[in-house]
């Protein structure tokens, strides 16, 4: 197996169901990939929790929703200045992209309203810095709006595959997910889109999410895995294997060699010291910790980038 080779759904199925190639193997292959189309650059990405908890939807791994009881803080929109002053944090530590995240069903009027304001200083101040939005679904008025004020990019993540995202959630549809993500695109958005796994879903699940990827060609793909939260239904459930996880992002890197992939939410619990390896597929990383729960820190990112030779993209 080479880096050219031409990755079917029943190829794909077989790198990620069996040891062969071996993972070492495998993520030799992909490093290749991505040193060719990347280099040794990691792109650091800094998430904003800017409106938690009390989410209408019911996803069954998400400590955020209301359907839970879930111990987790939770507060209205942060302020125009708590959030500068994130997006100036990221700025100043050579974070690419910053992204401001709300816990809501959809990216409804006052909320756009209050945020535009935002993204304008922050885009003003800080016009390097990728200003993403993940605020639910989004028509086409609140798309305009946001792009206006100068968003970059847009955050809906597919999750899992169509069949079997009813699994997870019942509050909407995989396909709404989808419809989002086009009228993102149609609106000039980049697009970051990518899911959990883990979460029970089966090799072919993967697989086929995978794919629906690869047909939607986002800019930027973040991969969580799935790490129990108390409260939750799938509280007691058991994620994968760190070696499954590795082999999920080398597969990944395979079917979408330009793509900047993301080992996202789970990376610390899930990777382990598989982390390293990881990076060796993935492009970037969230560092300081994500929407409910913590890092390794900024720091440590860092040290483990180092210690493989990579080192911070600075735009
Ligand atoms: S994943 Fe997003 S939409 Fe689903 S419950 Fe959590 S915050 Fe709400």
């Amino acid at each position: 197996m080479n880096s050219n080779v031409n990755i079917t759904q029943k190829s794909a199925l077989a790198i990620i169901s069996s040891n062969t190639p071996s993972t070492d193997e495998l993520v030799n292959i992909a490093k290749e990939i991505r040193e060719e189309h990347f280099g040794k650059n990691v792109i650091i990405h800094i998430l904003s929790n800017a409106k938690s908890g009390n989410c209408s939807e019911d996803c069954a791994f998400c400590s955020q929703s209301a359907h839970y009881n879930s111990a987790i803080p939770e507060y209205d929109l942060k302020s125009d200045d708590e959030l500068y002053a994130e997006a100036k944090y990221a700025y100043e530590i050579g974070a690419g992209k910053f992204c401001i995240v709300t816990a809501t069903r959809s990216a409804f009027p006052s909320l756009v309203a209050e945020l535009c304001p935002t993204i304008s200083r922050i885009k003003e101040n800080f016009s390097n810095l990728t200003i993403c939005l993940s605020l639910g679904f989004l028509n086409n008025d609140e798309a305009s709006k946001l792009k206006r004020a100068g968003a970059d990019r847009y955050n809906h993540n597919l999750e899992t595959s169509e069949r079997y995202f009813p699994s997870l959630v019942s509050t909407h549809t995989w396909r709404e997910r989808y419809e989002t993500l086009l009228t993102a695109r149609q609106h000039g958005f980049e697009l970051c889109c990518g899911g959990i796994i883990g979460a029970g879903e089966t090799d072919e699940d993967i697989v086929d999410f995978l794919f629906s990827l690869k047909g939607l060609d986002p800019e930027s793909v973040p991969i969580n895995f799935f790490n129990p939260r108390p409260g939750t239904p799938l509280q007691d459930a058991k994620s994968i294997s760190a070696e499954k996880a590795l082999r999920v992002l080398a597969l990944a890197r395979l079917l979408l060699p330009h793509t900047d992939i993301r080992a996202a939410g789970g990376r610390e619990k899930v990777l382990g010291a598989l982390q390293k390896k990881a990076l060796q597929c993935v492009t970037s990383i969230f560092s300081n910790g994500y929407l409910t729960t913590a890092g390794q820190g900024f720091e440590s990112d860092l040290k483990m980038i180092e210690e493989i030779g990579y080192r911070i993209e600075k735009e």
